[in-house]
């Protein structure tokens, strides 16, 4: 079976911070990759805007660097690469004054083709973009802007920027980026939920026990310690990630699967979400790894001695609606932790009754594991009968729901998350991003946690570096019964 790739409309792309690291890790390469994919027109044009002085030449050596290094297996050859970069070019422009605006108008087509902007700077930039966007007669009614995170870093400043922005588009122009939303397994979840009659009727709380959603991370935080200990994990994985993979998992099926509708569902289930316990929470620091030089503990990597701010969180979650009340989500992200891996556990309550005598091998208790990163894939744990003649004994398999024999090698290397995103944007397509109300429900439901740690002076406690985060996290569990999946890398078919 041959993956069909339908070409784009033609456009204009801006990337405002184009020679920045995410243009350069992520948006660059995955253009690129969509391009070798036959999806960008020919006559599609791509501007990086930047402060840096530089021609389009130089511009187009920073480019072609960044897509050596990261485009992954795409080779480039052929004159693909050169192909790419005829598309590209560069202006200067300053974010904060007059600089370069004109020039920047004076390089877009101005054909009545799409037209999208990419800010992909630092947020304080939007109010000045988006202004001088204006100014300069460039934004359009149909024009589209995309925004990375972090939006905001509370409900207060995420009302700003969502105000800000809204001076100048209209909120069906705006693109929210979380790139989890982008990712291949997390639209097939939704095809496996709403494009199956097997699993929704058995999808709350009288069949499934609980959920994890784990998000770990085996690197610290590196040369973002700065930027890092003004956020905290709760700010920069669980107010978006893990909640937007919380709403996919606890929505309700959407009228049909259109931008508004999915995110009317999304909004219910934020809005759904019970005040978190104090004692439903465990938050970590990672501690030196055991070289000290190369792995410093959290304190020294973000230069404060006295930091509170978590690179762990652990949290029990519950949703006050007629499906999930009695079945808990518990949350997890840290950073330092034994493997990078990304997982959604939904696990199913055990058998009513068990007919079998020998149940010792089997768990009898089926798991569902949409596994994000690094390797995408789901299987479903299922409880059959050990081959052999052996008499009935059980044993739990996980079941491949990916399927890459049935759908052929391209399986194997999906796109990017970035790569489907922006082509997302170009469609006009904005099911997979973020609405304004959505992030100011997730803030609201955030702030007040984050607001009792401050008032109660709330220290995270010590975690291994390389470990699975504080022993407080395995007893929160414990408390319920329960234990963490083990956090793994294993490498799952496609
Ligand atoms: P960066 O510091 O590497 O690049 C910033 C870019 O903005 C540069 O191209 C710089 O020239 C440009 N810039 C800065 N000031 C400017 C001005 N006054 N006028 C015009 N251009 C100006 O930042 P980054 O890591 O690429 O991050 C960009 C945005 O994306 C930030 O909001 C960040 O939080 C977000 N983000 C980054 C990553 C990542 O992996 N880097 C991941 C998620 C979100």
């Amino acid at each position: 079976m041959v993956s069909r790739v339908i070409p784009v409309d033609t456009f204009d792309l801006v990337i405002f911070g184009g020679t920045g690291d995410l243009a350069r890790r992520k948006i660059l390469p995955g253009l690129f990759r969509r391009f070798c994919a036959g999806q960008i027109p020919s006559d599609a044009r791509i501007i990086g805007a930047a402060r840096g002085e530089m021609d389009n030449d130089a511009y187009r050596e920073i480019v072609a660097e960044a897509v050596r290094e990261f485009s992954g297996s795409h080779h480039c050859e052929d004159g693909t690469l050169e192909g790419f970069l005829e598309k590209l070019s560069y202006a200067h422009v300053d974010a904060r004054g007059e600089d370069g605006w004109e020039t920047l108008k004076q390089l877009m087509s101005r054909d009545g083709r799409i037209e999208a902007f990419y800010f992909s700077v630092a947020p304080g930039l939007f109010g000045d973009i988006a202004k001088r966007l204006h100014a300069h007669g460039m934004v359009s009614p149909t024009c589209r802007v995309v925004v990375e995170k972090p939006f905001g870093r509370d409900l207060q400043s995420a009302r700003e920027l969502n105000q800000t922005l809204a001076q100048h588009f209209d909120e069906s122009q705006i693109y929210r980026i979380d790139h989890y939303l982008g990712k291949e397994t997390v639209q097939n979840l939704m095809a496996v939920r709403f494009g199956n009659v097997l699993f929704e009727p058995l999808w709350n709380s009288q069949y499934i026990d609980h959920i994890q959603i784990t998000v770990a991370e085996t690197v610290g935080v590196g040369g973002r310690g700065e930027y890092y200990d003004r956020s905290g994990a709760m700010r920069d994985m669980v107010q978006n990630h893990l909640m937007q993979l919380l709403c996919l998992i606890a929505m309700e099926p959407p009228a049909k699967f259109d931008p508004d509708a999915v995110r009317d569902e999304k909004l219910k289930v934020i809005r759904a979400l019970e005040p978190v316990m104090p004692h439903h929470v465990v938050r970590g620091q990672y501690m030196a790894g055991e070289d000290e030089d190369a792995h410093p503990d959290y304190r020294t990597a973000v230069g404060d001695p006295r930091s509170k701010t978590e690179s762990f969180i652990a949290m029990k979650v519950n949703l006050a609606n007629w499906r999930w009340a009695g079945t808990p989500f518990y949350l997890r992200t840290g950073k330092r932790m034994s493997a990078r891996s990304s997982e959604i556990a939904v696990v199913f309550k055990p058998l009513p009754h068990t007919i079998f005598e020998d149940v010792e091998h089997g768990t009898n208790r089926n798991v569902l594991a949409i596994q994000l990163q690094p390797n995408e894939g789901i299987t479903m744990d299922v409880t059959i009968k050990e081959p052999g003649p052996g008499g009935m004994r059980l044993i739990d398999v996980p079941l491949d729901m990916t399927f890459a024999e049935a759908l052929g090698p391209e399986v194997e290397d999906p796109p990017d998350a970035y790569e489907r995103l922006i082509m997302d944007v170009i469609r006009g397509n904005q099911t997979l991003f973020m609405r304004g109300d959505e992030v100011e429900a997730a803030w609201a439901w955030t702030d007040p946690i984050i607001a009792g740690w401050e008032a109660r002076g709330d220290v995270p406690k010590p975690y291994e570096s390389g470990g699975s985060g504080p022993v407080e996290a395995d007893q929160l569990m414990a408390r319920d019964g329960l234990i963490w999946r083990e956090i793994t890398q294993k490498r799952r078919r496609m």
